[in-house]
């Protein structure tokens, strides 16, 4: 079994992400992206916009144009999670050619926890250090007399193939895994969330680093737009729409159109006295003075016109 190479992002006691190769990167999915919307298209001419339009709008095989692989050694109960996505290419050590190695996952005390009450799938709260000693004892035990056992069988001279089976799912396994950024992502999205085991999501963790480092943008929009986005259901959206007083969905509608103007005019310097009736244009309904007001304070954000537009559409839509 391979130890953990200088390259690598060691994780637990034994394991490691290490990222072999990669593929393109943002400019990937740019070049695949402009194939379907055209090189010359204005609204979606800036590398970083495009990506974020791409994400918000779930228009997914762009991002599967960038591949990445990794070689990774895990418990074998991780790999069993792991395998679940099964979009990704794998190879892993095999059990049945090579002789097991003395590998065994410790976990560390802090990770010993009780079942939770709250969550079926989790751990919580702290244990006496007594109970967390006969835990690793336990954890020790079945895994240096299980491998003495096996070494006792392989020396006999006993298949390989039958024997691995009297090992424990804490013993590491290795492999390389392949897979594209879409699906990579939709990965960590899963196995980096909090619901997720502590023990797989330090190898999603692990990888995620290396999305961030091979496309940026895209880790940012996955951020803004998948991670920490929100989405309403029907039940949801119609609650706000009952709740919600109009007055404070139009003070939004109101800001948004200042935003879509002083974005406009940061894209492409208007005329001053262009400026109001752009505003007006985008829905805003201050008086000129306040509007001037307003527009001097220095206190308008700029973002994206088009993600604006859509925000906007959103609002009127809980008005309805
Ligand atoms: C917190 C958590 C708890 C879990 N608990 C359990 C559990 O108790 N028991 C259990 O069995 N599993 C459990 N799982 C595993 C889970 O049900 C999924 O199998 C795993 O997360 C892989 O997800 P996926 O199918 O979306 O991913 P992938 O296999 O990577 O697939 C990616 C996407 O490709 C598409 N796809 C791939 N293959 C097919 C196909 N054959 N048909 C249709 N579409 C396909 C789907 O859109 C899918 O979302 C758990 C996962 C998590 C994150």
């Amino acid at each position: 079994m391979t130890q953990i190479p200088e390259d690598a992002i060691k994780c637990l006691d034994k394991g490691f992400v290490r990222l072999v190769d990669s593929m393109g990167g943002d400019d990937a999915i740019v070049q695949a992206a402009r194939v379907s919307y055209g090189k010359g298209t204005s609204k979606v001419s800036q590398d970083r916009g495009l990506i974020r339009y791409l994400m918000r709008h779930r228009h997914t095989t762009p991002f599967e144009m960038v591949e990445f692989k990794f070689h990774c050694k895990m418990p074998i109960f991780v790999a069993r999670q792991w395998v679940r996505h099964r979009t990704a290419n794998i190879n892993e050590y095999s059990l049945r050619y090579s002789e097991a190695r003395d590998e065994f996952y410790y976990p560390d005390p802090k990770h010993i926890q009780l079942q939770s009450a709250l969550n079926k799938q989790g751990r919580a709260g702290k244990i006496p250090k007594k109970l967390t000693d006969k835990v690793i004892q336990y954890f020790k035990e079945i895994s240096e007399r299980s491998f003495e056992m096996y070494q006792e069988l392989n020396e006999a001279g006993l298949a390989r193939e039958l024997i691995r089976a009297i090992l424990p799912v804490n013993l590491y396994t290795e492999w390389y895994w392949k897979n594209d950024l879409h699906n990579l992502l939709h990965f960590i999205s899963l196995r980096s969330d909090s619901h997720a085991q502590y023990e797989i999501r330090v190898f999603s963790d692990a990888m995620a680093e290396s999305v961030q480092k091979v496309a940026p943008f895209a880790w940012e929009a996955y951020q803004d737009y998948v991670v920490q986005g929100m989405r309403f259901s029907r039940i949801e959206q119609s609650l706000l729409e009952k709740q919600l007083p109009p007055r404070v969905v139009d003070d939004i509608l109101e800001d948004v159109a200042y935003q879509i103007t002083a974005t406009l005019h940061n894209n492409k310097p208007r005329e001053e006295t262009n400026l109001y009736p752009l505003y007006q244009k985008q829905g805003g309904s201050d008086s000129e003075d306040d509007f001037k007001l307003k527009w001097d304070s220095g206190e308008i954000e700029l973002g994206n016109v088009r993600e604006l537009r859509e925000f906007k559409g959103k609002l009127e839509s809980l008005k309805k």
